[in-house]
């Protein structure tokens, strides 16, 4: 029997729907003089006035940013601007630091579980467009949402999903707050201890903000939109007048409307590839300063997709690929202009190139499948089906293959989800983050959470290296107490680390 709110949502046709979304109103009072916060001939006059900065200015913006703060605008474009590959390298080598500084050693894991590929939007780069005919269109029933869920919790050992949809009225706020309770009523058996999400992010299209409320009321994580491109000419050129994807500040907003709805996890991104590099993450920090402006609070992430082919998209207008050293050098940039914000590189990218990074990201998606229902259909299959998936992905490995790298890399695979749930979001985790303070107890959260993951689903071999890691990090902090930790803290810390070796779950601080 479907309830009134499923009758009404089937109801309404796409153009019913679209005409009914967007309020002008949730757009204008976000604006400045009328003005929104991305001026293009600004953003391309300071790269043209920044763009030969001496080696001294460089460096002089490069200790500047241990500070955890915000970077000034021109000393961003001066920094994105560097061409000398020594320069480059200090870069990377301090985006490592604060990286270390701000998140220490640990990178999360998560994995996409895309629930509908039925869109009314056509941009050109991406194979779910309605004009796509090679897709096969589906949205997942709730039965099948938590047939993909228990694979992810039950099968695979993930805590953190992003749920991911096309934009479509079978697929709007209602649905996607349905799929958000039945993926965290999930309780399985698994080996040792639960299998369960305990955390559902969302990637979804822009909203008002009565709908934002209905998926902060289900429980929603992060809520992530990507600008895909700030430059408004491209902006216009790869999404169709007339589309609902067309409206560029009704999406740059969208996220200041998630604020407002009482979302304070949001997440920023840009799709590279689609204009210059340089220009993409000028507007990523103005997003970051606008969000700051207004709530006092910048993203929660950064994402950085890069394109990758699609079913029948044809990629011949793209002029502004971004080279693998290009890419690796934003994403240091980004580490040190938004420094207090996650950083997230997925499975769109190859091993080799997330290897690079992995002292420089914190988080990053495992296990992953873009297809609608191609974890249960697939699992273990570790195939690709042009047919029903997004884009095609760069890193299919295990979670197991990818938790055993990351540690034998040095890292503590953190499956903590344990600010959100104690209230350590927003503003609170943010302010913690800058001032070195998350870091104590996100570093014995990681331990707990890793040591639970391991007991219950690492193969022998990722148990092995993962055990020495653990060990290896409570010496490390055995080390500093009573400088970063108290006794009580250590003690707590090691009677918590025994319990889960003896069977208790979910413990954290
Ligand atoms: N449909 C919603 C939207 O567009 O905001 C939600 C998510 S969309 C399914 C997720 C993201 O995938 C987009 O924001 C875009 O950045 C990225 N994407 C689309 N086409 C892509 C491609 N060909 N290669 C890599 N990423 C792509
Ligand atoms: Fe639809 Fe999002 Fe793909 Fe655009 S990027 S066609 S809105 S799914």
């Amino acid at each position: 029997m479907k309830d009134d709110t499923t009758m009404a949502r089937i109801k309404r046709t796409p153009a019913e729907w679209q005409k009914e979304l967007v309020r002008q109103d949730e757009i204008d009072r976000y604006l400045i003089d009328g003005k929104d916060f991305i001026d293009d001939d600004a953003i391309e006059s300071s790269l043209r006035e920044n763009a030969s900065a001496t080696p001294e200015r460089i460096r002089s913006i490069i200790s500047k940013a241990y500070d955890i703060k915000l970077m000034d605008s021109r000393d961003v474009a001066a920094l994105v601007s560097v061409g000398d590959p020594a320069l480059r390298e200090e870069v990377f080598a301090a985006a490592k630091k604060i990286k270390k500084q701000v998140y220490d050693n640990r990178v999360v894991t998560f994995a996409p579980l895309y629930c509908g590929s039925k869109c009314v939007n056509a941009c050109k780069y991406c194979g779910f467009r309605c004009d796509n005919g090679s897709i096969d269109r589906r949205v997942l029933s709730m039965d099948e949402v938590e047939e993909e869920a228990r694979v992810l919790a039950g099968k695979i050992g993930h805590k953190r999903l992003v749920i991911v949809f096309g934009e479509h009225p079978d697929t709007d706020a209602d649905y996607i707050a349905e799929c958000m309770r039945r993926i965290y009523s999930i309780k399985m058996k698994v080996r040792n201890g639960v299998g369960e999400i305990r955390r559902v992010n969302v990637n979804a299209a822009p909203m008002r903000i009565e709908d934002l409320k209905k998926l902060h009321d289900a429980g929603i994580g992060t809520f992530q939109v990507f600008q895909e491109t700030y430059h408004k000419k491209t902006y216009r050129a790869v999404h169709p007048a007339g589309t609902l994807k067309g409206n560029y500040p009704w999406r740059l907003y969208a996220l200041h409307r998630a604020m407002d709805a009482g979302v304070d996890d949001v997440a920023v991104g840009a799709l590279f590839g689609l204009y210059d590099w340089k220009f993409e993450v000028m507007g990523l920090v103005e997003h970051a300063r606008d969000l700051e402006r207004r709530f006092g609070l910048g993203p929660h992430t950064v994402s950085v997709p890069r394109l990758e082919p699609a079913a029948d998209t044809d990629f011949s207008w793209i002029t502004h690929w971004v080279s693998d050293d290009d890419f690796r050098y934003l994403v240091a940039c980004l580490r040190l202009a938004i420094p207090y914000s996650g950083l997230i590189v997925t499975n769109r990218e190859k091993p080799e190139m997330i290897r690079s990074l992995s002292d420089i990201i914190t988080q990053r998606d495992a296990d992953s499948r873009v297809g609608i229902g191609a974890y249960a259909e697939a699992f273990n299959a570790h195939d690709q089906t042009e047919t029903n998936q997004q884009f095609m992905l760069g890193d299919t490995r295990s979670l197991d293959e990818i938790v055993r790298e990351l540690a034998s890399l040095g890292h503590i695979v953190s499956f903590c989800t344990a600010g959100y749930r104690c209230g350590r979001t927003g503003k609170i985790i943010m302010d913690a983050l800058s001032g070195g303070q998350e870091g104590c107890f996100c570093k014995l959260n990681a331990v707990l959470t890793f040591q639970e993951w391991l007991e219950d689903f690492g193969s022998p071999e990722t148990k092995k290296i993962g055990d020495e890691i653990i060990d290896r990090e409570m010496k490390e902090i055995r080390a500093r107490v009573p400088a970063d930790f108290s006794e009580a803290m250590w003690d707590h810390l090691e009677k918590a680390r025994n319990r889960i070796l003896s069977g208790e779950r979910d413990i954290y601080f």
